[in-house]
């Protein structure tokens, strides 16, 4: 099999051979035939992040040994069996739920595996989907998705479970009432699909990228903002007549916490998606005389991407727009979307 690897931080992804894997007991292997570029590839393929305050998190630190191949929007096809797995077949075709934590401490034991302190995953701890094939502990990380699209069922695994996730940790939308998006990339187009899907299309949009507003009113935000130009959060608290109760930042940077966080109102909820990085200096005041909320929150549980699923399948969420290129070509996929290039998501394809 080959792996498209991180050897070196900082460095471009090298293809490195290695022997077929051999499942034993209950483990599944898969080939893998689409695995979506995602942008913590590229803090993986850097090996670090930034915490604020100086302060750097390399992923070495979080148990990570390299080589390591990044990729966990990962869809394959089972190709080999453990002596006593069950619940699939050879041939079947399946999303991959990648967020695998101990299998046994409370997070793990109540489907909130993507909580678990020691992690697993793949792609982010261990070998991901950049590569030929993949191995999963159990039948129970496999997901059919019948009807959809391969390549579009491939970014269910982090993109559509990560904006389904923290869509949800708003709580009730307030109907009538809009929600902010910070950042017009593909997160923030996936949440505005999902938020579509769940029934909600009064959303406001804020990116500096002209193409990416222009993109996101022609597939139904009401608004778009230029952070850059004017007043924009006097301009957002206007146009939302004061009532701003939800936002989602997929950014997540010093400037687009603090514009959502004056555009709420009291009680509004702010979901922290993006990891720009830095930190964010926060009037504690504030909170008390206008009380908000900041909510954290990474990937999703098994029973979120079960509902992903079924939402694709019911017609109610749209694809978002999928590019595809050779796993070959993966270190040109991290290039093109780091550039900034990538409208919606870039997926990699074939043996
Ligand atoms: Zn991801
Ligand atoms: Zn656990």
């Amino acid at each position: 099999m080959r792996r498209w690897s991180v050897v070196e931080n900082h460095k471009p992804l090298q293809a490195i051979e290695y022997p077929d894997p051999e499942p034993q007991g209950t483990e599944i292997v898969l080939e893998v035939t689409h695995c979506g570029v995602c942008h913590s590839d590229i803090h993986f393929v850097k090996g670090e992040f930034d915490l604020g305050n100086g302060q750097i998190l390399k992923v070495t630190d979080r148990g990570v040994k390299l080589p390591c191949a990044p990729g966990h929007e990962i869809v394959g096809r089972v190709v080999a069996m453990g002596p006593e797995a069950a619940g699939a077949a050879i041939g079947d075709h399946r999303i991959v739920y990648p967020w695998m934590g101990c299998g046994t401490c409370e997070f793990c034991t109540s489907d909130q595996e993507n909580m678990c302190l020691n992690s697993r995953s793949l792609g982010t701890i261990r070998d991901g989907g950049f590569g030929s094939h993949v191995m999963v502990p159990d039948s129970s990380y496999l997901f059919a998705f019948d009807g959809i699209d391969p390549a579009l069922a491939s970014t269910f695994a982090c993109s559509g479970l990560t904006v389904y996730s923290a869509i949800r940790k708003l709580g009730e939308l307030r109907a009538g009432t809009p929600v902010l998006i910070m950042g017009a990339g593909g997160l923030g187009r996936a949440a505005m699909a999902m938020l579509q899907a769940l029934g909600h299309d009064r959303m406001f949009v804020v990116d500096i990228d002209e193409q990416k507003r222009a993109e996101a009113i022609a597939a139904g935000a009401e608004r778009a903002f230029d952070p850059r130009a004017g007043d924009p959060v006097a301009e957002i608290v206007a146009a939302a007549e004061g009532r701003l109760f939800a936002a989602l930042d997929f950014v997540g940077n010093r400037n687009t916490i603090g514009m959502a966080m004056d555009c709420l109102s009291k009680t509004g909820k702010l979901a922290l998606v993006g990891v720009g990085g830095g930190d964010y200096p926060l009037s504690l005041a504030g909170m008390i005389f206008k009380p908000r909320s900041i909510i954290g929150t990474i990937t999703g549980s098994r029973q979120d991407l079960r509902e992903v699923i079924a939402l694709a399948q019911s017609g109610k969420l749209q694809p978002m727009p999928i590019s595809c290129m050779p796993k070959d070509c993966a270190n040109e996929a991290l290039e093109l979307l780091e550039q900034g290039k990538v409208s919606g998501r870039l997926v990699l394809e074939g043996a």
